[in-house]
């Protein structure tokens, strides 16, 4: 199957792009593209079609070349002719110019051309959303701090975070420390001077836990010194892997007023864990979720990814099972996306990834485990080349939001983010958004340690 796109620029319209894109991995086309009078679209030479658009509205344009590839390529889409990855996002901007939840599902289902079910559930996330929206609203001095360590036990397959094998950082791990401590301290009298408030707190990465349980308690000890917590209301870590976790180090997070932990499987199928390069199994899973029920913890996380290479819609299943038992408090759900820095981009060929019926029975039987054990979806997200064109949801019982997880997808709130690979994102008052990257890798974010705060500094002083 062959797609020629005709058009008169030298780069192929962003737009008509992503409306392509919708098909790529579902049918393995082949695009090419040429210079043209017109914009024009054919499938294998004209024989099977051929579009031509009047370009002048993008986003018609977009729904133009979805319904004519999908007719040709007899593919709908779940999310139909909606690109980008925050469909909430959508929804919420309607309810804030009043239209009513019947205008924004016409909207959806006629012109977006989006399935029932996920038009309900953008709909149903938007509803649990609401009041922490209404909150940040009312104190839009309330801002996010996310803090990364960038480590974990392995890397994992489909990884594309900032994360490198603690084992061959050992002996930079302090020295990361100490840099990360100057940039909270630093970070901490910006917050300060700007009369801001911090009302949730995320430790990511990488896995924080990696570390081992002094420099775990140095750490916690460095934010919880530095930072003025009085307001936060979630306090949350992620703990990913189970071969990070120990008592002590639950213990410690409990101290230092941790109040939910991500305890993450992914699958509970022990062929898989180590098919993606988790080196852990189901049963150290099962373990660390008790130590952390133990030590008090009362909202845990985990996560899970659909379609990941080689599992079976029963392995899916026995995960479900498995997840059953332990009744965690909120649960989100992946669907596996091959991003460009993952090896599983290399391998897809070889890894024979599951087709788009299979991960649309697995996203469906998540959405309905969920909803058994009392969850209801409380944020959710798309991304670029995610098989069957799905999303990502988390779900969660009431009062188990991660409102951090809320804003950071709504773009409501600013989150001042210290470590490698952190990205600060101011939002202005008039909605405007800017970003402030730090060094990626673990190197240069030692050697080049002012720059994290003087790029934060910059963004506020705009
Ligand atoms: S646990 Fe998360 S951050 Fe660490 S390697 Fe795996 S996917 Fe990457």
């Amino acid at each position: 199957m062959r797609i020629t796109v005709e058009h008169q620029n030298d780069n192929l319209p962003y737009h008509i792009f992503e409306a392509i894109q919708i098909f790529f991995g579902v049918k393995n086309d082949f695009v090419f593209i040429r210079n043209s009078e017109s914009l024009r679209i054919m499938v294998n030479d004209g024989q099977d079609g051929v579009l031509c658009i009047d370009d002048t509205d993008k986003k018609q344009s977009k729904r133009d070349v979805y319904v004519f590839l999908s007719k040709v390529l007899g593919y709908e889409s779940p999310w139909g002719c909606m690109t980008g990855i925050r469909p909430v996002k959508v929804a919420n901007t309607l309810y804030e110019r009043n239209h009513t939840t019947e205008d924004i599902r016409k909207h959806f289902k006629e012109f977006y051309l989006i399935r029932d079910d996920k038009i309900e559930l953008i709909i149903n996330t938007a509803n649990v959303q609401k009041r922490f929206l209404e909150e940040q609203k009312r104190s839009n001095n309330y801002i996010g701090f996310y803090s990364g360590i960038p480590f974990c036990p392995t890397r994992c397959l489909y990884c594309s975070f900032t994360s490198n094998p603690i084992g061959r950082y050992k002996k930079v791990v302090d020295k990361y420390l100490d840099v990360l401590e100057e940039e909270i301290k630093g970070t901490a009298q910006l917050i300060k001077e700007k009369n801001l408030v911090i009302r949730t707190l995320y430790l990511g990465g990488g896995t924080p836990t990696s570390l081992n349980e002094e420099q775990f308690e140095r750490y916690l000890s460095m934010l919880t010194d530095n930072l003025e917590l009085s307001c936060v209301s979630e306090f949350s870590l992620e703990a990913g892997r189970p071969d990070s976790i120990t008592l002590e180090k639950l213990r410690i997070a409990r101290k230092h007023g941790v109040n939910r932990i991500s305890i993450n499987p992914q699958t509970m199928n022990n062929k898989t864990l180590k098919l993606i390069g988790r080196m852990h199994t189901k049963e150290q899973i099962i373990e660390a979720f008790h130590f952390a029920r133990e030590t008090g913890f009362e909202n845990i996380n985990m996560d899970i990814i659909a379609g990941l290479p080689d599992e079976t819609l029963e392995m899916f299943e026995n995960t479900l099972e498995e997840i059953e038992k332990l009744d965690p408090d909120s649960l989100t759900v992946h669907t596996l996306s091959i991003k460009k820095a993952a090896n599983l981009k290399e391998d897809i060929e070889k890894q024979k990834l599951l087709n788009a019926e299979i991960v649309d029975t697995m996203v469906d039987k998540a959405e309905n485990f969920a909803s058994r054990l009392n969850m209801r979806p409380y944020y959710m997200y798309r991304q670029k080349n995610i098989l069957g064109n799905h999303e990502n949801v988390a779900y969660c019982k009431q009062g188990c939001e991660s409102p951090y997880n809320i804003h950071i997808m709504e773009e409501d709130q600013t989150i001042m983010a210290v470590g490698a690979g952190a990205v600060t994102k101011v939002v202005y008052d008039n909605g405007r958004i800017e970003r402030a990257f730090n060094m990626k890798s673990v190197e240069d974010y030692i050697s080049r340690k002012e720059i994290g705060i003087e790029r934060k500094r910059a963004l506020l002083s705009l």
